[in-house]
């Protein structure tokens, strides 16, 4: 079975299909050695990549500074919005393309890509248009007389040279979401998927030259992190600020890099989230909430939760139930509209996955549901394939209780009193998001007040306005972005001071 279909490519790809390129000052090139990117459904090559050499990342940032200084540099933000939504307009033009080539890169479900990942595409687009174009023009231009003497105005620039970079698991979804407010900011930028999901990146470059988005303003280099396109970008003296989102270690890394050159970065780290379900919460919405948290796209979402505390009236019921739930999740193939479960994203993460599992297992856990490896007895037996598993058993300090292991893989925990629900779910180094299911209101906002996290979800989970803040405390992240957060990270304020007398 082919995953991608070689048509979707539209036949541009001068050395064949499948070949994705670095998209450089408004051109495809392919100066580089090459890598292979496997299925994980099947373990099979889908794609040939051109891994950017350090000259191409130079080409790439140079492109983008050329680019500030032509037209791009002098529009105004509101014909800036157009453009992007020029980009929203192609991006939907282009679903079914982008669909696919995320399907073929992680494996998720198709109706999951065409639910979640390639519609928030062109709405992240969409709405830094607006958010650019409508928010009050004082925070563009602040007036501040100086008691009479002097005229101080701020002025509102941008940072100048982005760099982007990304993880595999909402590959478009978490570019775009970058992309659009750097670019509504007026930045050119240089972004880098991860080396396990470059199509849809590729796919959106050639969105931004159908869209009309002047040369060298979005730059694609693809590659790896450590000695390669990631690191030639973060040590780049070209780039100005740093967007990234991945694994804590790595945003510690990167920092390190980045420190020489001081410059302005925004990060979007891992997170070890955790689900407090109180007696009184409707317990349908709980059981059926938590399902989704745990085992949305693999697990494989920053903000999926991994620890649920329950309080010990509703213990054995909720557990029963999210056992049973996490059993019935079906197994297909990717193009299969029913599929929910999806194979980790590499043989690599799979491993790592699994590891998880024994230290569960050696530290003393129960495996009430999954645990293991799925056998399909088809060519998905050479995928990146591991069961939804619900453990129980261990302490809050268990490493299985306190590293994020991202898979679908929940542990479950019951807990007495609130004041000790808040000390559970604060107790580990992240901070990104937690989720709360109660009917008592008080209680709903003493836990926004109380828990460590960026986002705290009241009887829901992963619903997001894209003006509200959105980022991690702790080892979660630095900084938010969301709305005019974004843009206070993807612009620079200069204070004019005129004396007038
Ligand atoms: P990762 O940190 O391994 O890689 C992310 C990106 O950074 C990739 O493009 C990679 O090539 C690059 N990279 C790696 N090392 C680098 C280096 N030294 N210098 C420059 N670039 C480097 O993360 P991943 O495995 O791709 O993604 C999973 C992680 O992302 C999880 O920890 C997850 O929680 C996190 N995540 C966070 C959010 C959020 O919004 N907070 C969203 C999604 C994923």
């Amino acid at each position: 079975m082919t995953l991608w279909d070689p048509r979707l490519m539209g036949g541009r790809a001068p050395d064949g299909p499948g070949l994705l390129r670095n998209f450089v000052g408004g051109e495809f090139v392919d100066t580089g050695t090459r890598f292979t990117k496997r299925s994980p459904v099947t373990g099979e090559p889908v794609f040939e990549v051109v891994e950017a050499a350090e000259s191409v990342v130079d080409d790439a940032v140079a492109a983008a500074r050329a680019a500030l200084r032509g037209p791009w540099g002098r529009m105004g933000e509101r014909e800036r919005a157009e453009v992007l939504r020029r980009v929203a307009d192609e991006l939907e033009r282009r679903f079914e393309d982008l669909v696919a080539a995320e399907v073929a890169d992680t494996g998720k479900a198709i109706s999951q890509a065409r639910t979640l990942d390639i519609p928030r595409g062109a709405a992240n687009f969409r709405a830094f248009a607006e958010i650019v174009a409508t928010t009050p023009t004082e925070s563009f231009t602040t007036v501040t007389p100086t008691g009479g003497r002097a005229l101080n105005y701020a002025v509102r620039k941008p940072v100048g040279v982005v760099a982007v970079i990304v993880p595999w698991n909402l590959p478009l979804l978490l570019l775009t979401w970058k992309v659009a407010p750097a670019l509504a900011c007026g930045n050119a930028v240089v972004v880098k998927p991860s080396e396990e999901t470059p199509a849809s990146a590729t796919l959106l470059a050639e969105v931004m030259a159908a869209a009309g988005v002047p040369e060298g303003v979005f730059n694609l280099v693809h590659g790896f992190g450590p000695d390669s396109a990631g690191e030639f970008l973060t040590r780049h003296p070209g780039v100005d600020a740093i967007t990234f989102t991945g694994e804590s270690a790595t945003g510690g890394a990167i920092m390190r890099t980045a420190a020489d050159g001081v410059k302005a970065v925004s990060f979007e780290l891992g997170g070890k989230n955790a689900g407090l379900v109180f007696a009184d919460a409707d317990l349908d919405a709980a059981v059926a909430g938590s399902v989704r948290s745990s085992f949305t796209n693999g697990g494989q979402v920053c903000l999926c939760t991994e620890r649920i505390y329950v309080q010990r009236p509703v213990f054995e019921e909720f557990t029963a139930r999210l056992v049973e739930r996490a059993g019935e999740l079906a197994y297909g193939w990717p193009a299969d509209e029913a599929t929910v479960n999806m194979p980790l994203i590499s043989h690599a993460h799979r491993d790592k996955v699994l590891g998880h599992y024994d230290l569960a297992r050696a530290e003393g856990a129960q495996v009430l549901a999954g645990g293991g490896v799925p056998r399909f007895g088809d060519a998905r037996d050479g995928g990146a394939y591991v069961q939804p598993t619900v453990l129980t058993g261990l302490g809050p300090n268990a490493r299985t209780n306190t590293e994020e292991i991202f898979g679908p893989v929940v542990h479950v925990a019951p807990f007495d009193t609130e004041d000790e629900a808040y000390a559970l779910a604060n107790g580990t180094d992240y901070g990104l998001a937690a989720t709360v299911w109660t009917r008592d209101v008080g209680r709903a906002h003493r836990a926004g007040a109380r828990l460590d996290a960026g986002i705290v979800w009241v009887n829901t989970w992963f619903l997001r306005d894209l003006r509200t803040p959105f980022g991690g405390m702790k080892t979660s992240g630095i900084g938010r972005e969301g709305g005019v957060h974004s843009l206070d990270f993807y612009s620079e304020l200069t204070n004019v001071c005129v004396d007038m007398s």
